[in-house]
């Protein structure tokens, strides 16, 4: 995949999550985690990035590489999007 694409997919997916951490909604230090790692088989497809601050990127990278979970991949959950209601008039 072309560097252009990725850049493009990186944006949109940044774009979905509203430019915060996927994990703890931070805006700062934001990076884009592979969730398969490209020396995986991982691509630059979107379904394949995901946005992380720099903190939360470490952390799941250790959990990754720690072997005690016997999942290839970290389940992600968002605390943080909450659906704002539209206030009346
Ligand atoms: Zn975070």
């Amino acid at each position: 995949m072309s560097k252009e694409r990725y850049q493009q997919n990186r944006a949109r997916v940044f774009e979905i999550y509203g430019n915060q951490c996927g994990v703890c909604g931070s805006s700062n230090n934001l990076t884009t985690h592979h969730i398969v790692r490209k020396s995986e088989g991982g691509g630059d497809e979107m379904s394949n990035l995901y946005p992380l601050c720099r903190e939360d990127h470490d952390y799941i990278e250790r959990l990754i590489d720690s072997k005690e979970p016997p999942k290839q991949k970290v389940i992600y959950q968002r605390k943080h999007k909450k659906h704002k209601k539209h206030k009346r008039r």
